[in-house]
Formats: structure tokens, C-alpha cells, sequence
């Protein structure tokens, strides 16, 4: 027998603190839990909405007419590499788990705040790895059908912030579990630029003895860069209060990009374009445009503020509250994508998930 809670305001399960009441809010932390909260949404027609730690969701002020389901799945189980996660389990727990126990693989993806099952939804990635590097299957609840299928790394369909549950699977499979391949007592890889500069200026990483204190010192900068991001959920940082990065870096096929970087010489001038050129990351779908470098450029600048949201005075991919609305704060996104394709002909798109 389920047992659903009324008038939850969902302003307190959201990191950016937003949103208004949903009528019905359940907590599961059973698969069956799930299946029986289906079979009543079902038979009642009323609308459900998946929830994980909510740092990559946004609510509307109205709230939501349906069924809010938190996801709290539990449970870690080793087999020789292969680890096991439930869906409810807390990501950055987890990653910590991993370095503590000498398993190489996602120390990169510190600090990234929600939950295990979120993170196959859009891949979430940060430091030059990405959760699709090491995730072997996904298992997830048909919500039709309720029965649970197992996808392999293929048939999820990773790519950049992307994968088949946030496209053509949009909200037709509820994650229960992941399953990671990691390498234990492996000599990690630093992959990204400016986390190497970090540990190399801060750390006495090549005198490091054992892979653990290795992993541990890698998990550790990540942290404190992030930190000086306001990339952290953190409740006495106020520049924290957000989605993380709200813009997805833009990607341009070969033409769009020769006509950006045209346009954007035109505009900004020839040396400007050098400068953000060693920042442009040539992907195999295209180039991978810093939305940051677009949005301060469009005019924009970190700390702006209007309507109580505004931008991190850290970092200016990420929108966060102030004792705002969401009204406001999709009035800022709409605002800056605008200035963005006004000036130089790219469209920003939002990254969390924006229920209305
Ligand atoms: C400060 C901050 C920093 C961040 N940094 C990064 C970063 O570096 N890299 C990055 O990629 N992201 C980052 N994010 C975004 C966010 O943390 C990730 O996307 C995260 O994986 C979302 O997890 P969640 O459990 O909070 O999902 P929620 O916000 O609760 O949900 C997001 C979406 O996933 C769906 N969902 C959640 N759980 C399930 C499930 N079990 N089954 C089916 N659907 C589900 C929801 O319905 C919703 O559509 C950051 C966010 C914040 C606030």
C-alpha cells in the first residue's frame, strides 16, 4: 500500500530552491514501491514526474498537478570490478566510495551533486570524463509496460550531455540501477587541462606512493576547483543556488562554425577570436562552443542580477535564485539565449530538465 503526502513544496527538493507545490509526493524505496505508485498514477490519469536529488530540474511556481516520485532506491554490490549502484544512492557518496576502496575510474566526476540514477540521463561529465566512459548497463522500469530491461553502454546512446532517456526515451523509463566497470589499483589519468595545472601547482602528485592517495588527491582538487565555482551545492554559498551549468555548450557542424568564427571576428575583433580559440574542443560531433565566453560577450557579465535570479558571480553558466521566482529566472534564460543568437547567430539550450 503506497502512501501518498499532499501539498509538498518542491522548492525543497530542488537545489536551485524553486518551484511550487505538487499535489501528490511520494518517496520510494522499493522497485514495487514504484510499480504500485505507477499502476495508481495509471488508473487515476494523473500526471507523474520522476525526481532524483533535484539539482538538474526546474518546477514552475504553480507547482505540479500530478504525482512527484522520488526515487530512493539503496544498495552497492561489488562483483570483482563491476559495481552495482541503486538508482536513490548519491552520486558523490558513491564516487567516494570508489577512491576510498581503489577504484579507478570516476574520481573526475567529484562533486557532482544528485543521484546514481540520474547520471546516465544526460552523462553528466565534467574534468574530461564523462559517467558514459565506465557505465557497462543501466536497468530501468518500462513505465508502460512495468517490467525491467536492461540496456547495455550502446544502447543507451551516450553522447555530450545526451542519451536515449533524454530523447527519443524521454520519460518512458524510470532508472532503478547502474552498473560501472571500474579498474582497481590502476594508475588514474588526468585528462583535463586545467585540472593537471591544478594538481601539478598544488600537490606533490608525482611523489605520491599508492594509487588510493593518488585517486584521493585527484578527487580532492576537483573539489576545490569546483569549490571556487560555486560548482558545489553549498548552503552558505549563495552563488550556489542553481542547476550547476543552465547552457549546454553549443556544438557547430564544419559550416556553422567557419560562419561563427567569421561573424564573431567581425564583431569582436581578430585577437579576440584567438583567445577563444584554444578554448574550442574539436568533438566528434562538431565543435564544442564555451557558451560562457558567448554569454559574456552578448553582454552579460557574472554577478548580473534581475528580478531577484541572476548570474554566478563564479561562473557564467551558471542562473541562480535569489529569493526569485522560476517565472524570473526563465525570463533570464530567454533574455540571454536571445542576446546570444542576436549577436552571433548560435542558439543556446537550456541543460536542466524544466517542467511546467
Ligand atoms: C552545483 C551543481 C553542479 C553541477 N555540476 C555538474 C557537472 O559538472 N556535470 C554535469 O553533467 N552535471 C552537473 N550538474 C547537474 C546535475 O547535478 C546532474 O545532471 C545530476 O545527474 C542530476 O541528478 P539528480 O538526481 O539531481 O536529478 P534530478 O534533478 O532530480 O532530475 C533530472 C532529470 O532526471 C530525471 N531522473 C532523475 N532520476 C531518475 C531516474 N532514476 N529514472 C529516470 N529519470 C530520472 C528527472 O525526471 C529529470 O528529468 C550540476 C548541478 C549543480 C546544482
Amino acid at each position: 500500500m503506497i502512501s501518498l503526502k499532499q501539498n509538498i513544496n518542491l522548492s525543497h527538493y530542488t537545489t536551485i530552491k524553486l518551484g511550487g507545490p505538487a499535489k501528490y509526493f511520494i518517496e520510494c524505496n522499493t522497485i514495487n514501491d514504484i510499480i504500485e505508485t505507477l499502476k495508481y498514477a495509471n488508473g487515476k490519469n494523473f500526471r507523474l514526474q520522476v525526481l532524483g536529488g533535484g539539482s538538474n530540474i526546474i518546477f514552475s511556481d504553480e507547482g505540479f498537478d500530478g504525482i512527484v516520485i522520488k526515487i530512493n532506491l539503496k544498495g552497492i554490490t561489488i562483483q570483482n570490478n563491476r559495481i552495482t549502484v541503486a538508482a536513490g544512492e548519491n552520486w558523490d557518496n558513491f564516487v567516494n566510495y570508489t577512491v576510498e576502496n581503489n577504484f579507478t575510474g570516476i574520481e573526475s566526476l567529484s562533486g557532482i551533486p544528485g543521484t546514481v540514477g540520474a547520471t546516465p540521463i544526460q552523462n553528466v561529465g565534467a574534468y574530461g570524463r564523462e559517467v558514459s566512459n565506465t557505465i557497462q548497463y543501466v536497468k530501468a522500469l518500462d513505465k508502460t509496460i512495468l517490467e525491467v530491461i536492461e540496456f547495455n553502454n550502446n544502447d543507451c546512446k551516450f553522447a555530450y550531455r545526451q542519451s536515449r532517456f533524454k530523447n527519443e526515451d524521454k520519460d518512458k523509463y524510470i532508472i532503478t540501477e547502474v552498473t560501472f566497470v571500474l579498474e582497481r589499483d590502476k594508475e588514474p589519468e588526468i585528462k583535463y587541462e586545467e585540472l593537471k595545472k591544478y594538481i601539478d601547482g598544488n600537490t606533490n602528485y608525482n611523489n605520491l606512493k599508492t594509487n588510493t592517495e593518488k585517486l584521493r588527491t585527484i578527487r580532492k582538487a576537483v573539489l576545490n576547483i569546483r569549490k571556487k565555482k560555486s560548482m558545489i551545492t553549498d548552503e552558505n554559498d549563495s552563488d550556489s543556488v542553481s542547476c550547476g551549468s543552465f547552457f549546454l555548450n553549443p556544438i557547430l557542424n564544419q559550416e556553422e562554425y567557419n560562419k561563427f568564427v567569421e561573424r564573431f571576428a567581425l564583431i569582436l575583433g581578430n585577437p579576440k577570436v584567438s583567445e577563444l580559440l584554444p578554448i574550442i574542443h574539436k568533438t566528434p560531433a562538431g565543435y564544442k562552443i564555451p557558451a560562457a565566453c558567448l554569454i559574456e560577450n552578448a553582454g552579460f557579465h557574472k554577478g548580473y542580477e534581475k528580478n531577484n535570479v541572476g548570474i554566478s558571480s563564479k561562473h557564467s553558466l551558471a542562473l541562480i535564485n535569489k529569493g526569485g521566482t522560476t517565472k524570473a529566472l526563465l525570463e533570464l534564460s530567454k533574455e540571454i539565449e536571445k542576446k546570444v543568437y542576436d549577436k552571433f547567430a548560435v542558439r543556446l539550450h537550456p541543460e536542466p530538465v524544466i517542467i511546467q
